[in-house]
C-alpha cells in the first residue's frame, strides 16, 4: 500500500529536529502530526489512530518508554519507530522490549529516518490489506470485502465495508464520529449530516439478520464501538 497520505504521529520535544522531520515527512506526502510531551502523544495516539508514530525517548513529563508501554498495554498496535539520543545498547533494547518495532539513533539523516518509516509500512500492509479480521463470530475478508457471521455470508456495499473495516481493525475501541467521518469520508465532519447514523443503521440490519447479538454498539454522546455488550 502506498504510503501516500499515511497519517504520522512525531512525538519530540525539541523544535529543530521537529521541525526537521515534520517538513521532510509532509515533502513526502505523509499528513504529520506532532506531540512535544508524553501525555498529549499518548492522547493523540488513540484520538487521531495514526499510521504510524514516531516517539522520542527523552521527553518531559512521561517517557517514550512510557509512552511506548502504556499503547502496547492497551492493545493499540500501531507500528511504532523510537527515537533515541544514545547509542546506548540498554536504550534500544529497552524500546523494543516497551514494544516499539524499531528505533532510529540520533543524530541520523532524514533518508534513515523515511527509509525506517517505508518499512514499517511495508511490514503492516501485508497484515493490514490481506489477512481476514475476526471479532467474536464476525469474520471480515479484505481480498473479497465480504463479511461473515458463522456461516452466514453478508455482502457489503463499498461504505458498509470500509466502515467495518475500521471498527474491526480497532476492536473494544470508542470511535468517535469525526473520526469515523475522517477515516471513511476523508474530510472533517460538519456536524451536520446523519450519514454515518445511516451506514451504521445498514450495517446493523445486516450483522443482525438472523437476530445475531449486537456487535456495533453506539456509545452516547461520543460514537460508536465493535464489542461483544
Ligand atoms: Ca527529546
Amino acid at each position: 500500500m502506498a504510503a501516500i497520505n499515511d497519517k504520522i504521529l512525531l512525538v519530540e520535544d525539541e523544535p529543530q529536529i521537529s521541525s526537521f522531520i515534520g517538513r521532510g515527512l509532509e515533502h513526502e506526502g505523509y499528513t504529520v502530526i506532532k506531540a512535544v510531551d508524553g501525555e498529549t502523544g499518548l492522547d493523540l495516539a488513540f484520538s487521531e489512530l495514526p499510521d504510524l508514530i514516531i516517539l522520542d525517548i527523552m521527553l518531559p513529563g512521561l517517557d517514550g518508554l512510557t509512552v511506548c508501554r502504556q499503547i502496547r498495554d492497551a492493545e493499540l498496535q500501531t507500528p511504532i519507530l523510537m527515537l533515541t539520543a544514545k547509542d546506548a545498547v540498554p536504550d534500544r533494547v529497552a524500546g523494543l522490549e516497551a514494544g516499539a518495532d524499531d528505533y532510529l539513533v540520533k543524530p541520523f539523516a532524514f533518508e534513515e529516518l523515511l527509509a525506517r518509516v517505508r518499512a514499517l509500512g511495508r511490514r503492516r500492509a501485508p497484515i493490514e490489506s490481506d489477512a481476514p479480521l475476526h471479532f467474536a463470530d464476525l469474520t471480515l475478508n479484505p481480498t473479497t470485502r465480504m463479511a461473515q457471521r458463522n456461516e452466514r455470508v453478508i455482502e457489503l456495499t463499498a461504505k458498509e465495508y470500509d466502515l467495518l473495516e475500521l471498527f474491526m481493525r480497532h476492536p473494544n475501541q470508542v470511535l468517535t464520529r469525526d473520526q469515523i467521518y475522517d477515516r471513511i469520508w476523508g474530510y472533517d465532519f460538519g456536524g451536520e449530516s446523519n450519514i454515518i447514523e445511516v451506514y451504521i443503521r445498514y450495517l446493523r440490519s445486516k450483522l443482525e439478520a438472523q437476530n445475531e447479538p449486537r456487535l456495533l454498539h453506539t456509545v452516547r454522546g461520543v460514537g460508536y464501538a465493535l464489542r461483544e455488550s
